[in-house]
């Protein structure tokens, strides 16, 4: 198949409103009087955020995850995307097709359309790029600047499931049984980002925001740093899974290296005390956990305590270079 064919036969069959099915040069996206269009690129790469022996249709959705969980942190409500690929020359159409299948799947489940991309060729391993678009109610983008001293610091989810997952296709040993493993390595695979909380609650209450990709800290760290503030964490708040704690145990280090694996796609956030209860309501329409893990003070940097001592982090996150 030539770049047309695949556009027209594996891509055009995704395209939304605005997307002319992937046949003009651009797209549309309309105004929306009222509202601010947020715009979020995060690509992902064979090898680094995925394996080649990854399902297809779950490096689609992976893909397209890790910028859902950008528009949630930022409270937008997604709208589209547009789908960047660099193939490999092993790449097959029933690669593609299944790839495109589980693009699908997330467009129902979320709401979204493909509105175009590019497609080349690459001598070096799949990587893929999306640029997704959300919308927000003019001005209340949630920003990563707000947090202030004497709010409360929240988590979405489970923090370190992924890592763990990654950790056990990495032939870490281990004395997990079936259930367990797979609730890991399903984590790594396919992110569950918290959109309905991200859209239709988290503006209402959080003063800042950041999704969490590169690892808890690292990620709280830039809040720290666009705020001008300190942040504390509770290094026994932190909430993780059974899976998890079966893998990686209760000491220390564990909790560190829960707190610094990173590929999380959950939203970490700070509030108001005074909004803690519409917090928690949130949290249960939403059907999602939030758990509070910390308190915001004047000074600069993250600190994880545990039962009032500090906790040393050689590495808050993943760094790419
Ligand atoms: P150009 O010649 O300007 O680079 P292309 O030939 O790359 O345009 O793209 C033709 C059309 O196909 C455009 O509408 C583009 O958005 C769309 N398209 C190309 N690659 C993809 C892709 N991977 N996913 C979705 N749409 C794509
Ligand atoms: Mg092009």
């Amino acid at each position: 198949m030539d770049e047309f064919e695949i556009i027209a036969s594996i891509f055009a069959p995704l395209a939304g409103e605005g997307a002319f099915g992937l046949q003009d040069d651009a797209a549309i996206i309309p105004a929306r009087p009222g509202f601010d269009l947020v715009v979020t690129t995060d690509a992902i790469a064979e090898g680094t955020d995925f394996f080649a022996f990854d399902p297809a249709a779950s490096v689609a959705r992976k893909a397209l995850r890790v910028n859902l969980s950008d528009l949630a942190a930022k409270g937008a409500a997604p709208h589209a995307y547009l789908l960047g690929l660099s193939l490999p020359p092993s790449m097959t159409p029933d690669w593609l097709a299944a790839f495109a299948a589980g693009l699908q799947q997330d467009q129902a489940e979320f709401g979204i359309t493909l509105l175009g991309g590019d497609t080349g060729r690459s001598e070096g391993p799949l990587a893929i790029s999306i640029t997704a678009f959300g919308f927000v109610p003019q001005g209340t983008m949630v920003r990563r600047d707000g947090a202030r001293a004497g709010d409360d610091i929240y988590v979405t989810g489970t923090i370190g499931d992924s890592g763990g997952g990654l950790a056990i296709f990495s032939r870490e040993t281990h004395t997990l049984d079936e259930a367990q493993r797979d609730a890991l390595t399903a984590r790594y695979r396919v992110p569950q980002p918290p959109v309905a909380f991200g859209a239709r609650a988290l503006r209402g209450f959080a003063s800042a925001a950041a999704d969490v990709s590169d690892g808890l800290l690292a990620d709280l760290g830039h809040v720290a740093r666009a705020s001008g503030v300190k942040l504390l964490l509770d290094a026994d708040a932190i909430p993780r899974s059974d899976a998890l704690r079966a893998l990686w145990g209760d000491d220390d280090a564990a909790i560190v290296r829960t707190a610094t694996a990173g590929d999380d796609y959950q939203i970490a956030f700070t509030a108001a005390p005074n909004r803690h209860a519409e917090v928690m309501q949130a949290a249960n329409v939403c059907q999602v956990a939030v758990t509070r893990i910390g308190q915001v003070t004047a000074g600069a940097g993250v600190e994880l305590a545990r039962a009032g001592k500090l906790l040393p982090v050689q590495r808050s996150g993943y760094r790419h270079f």
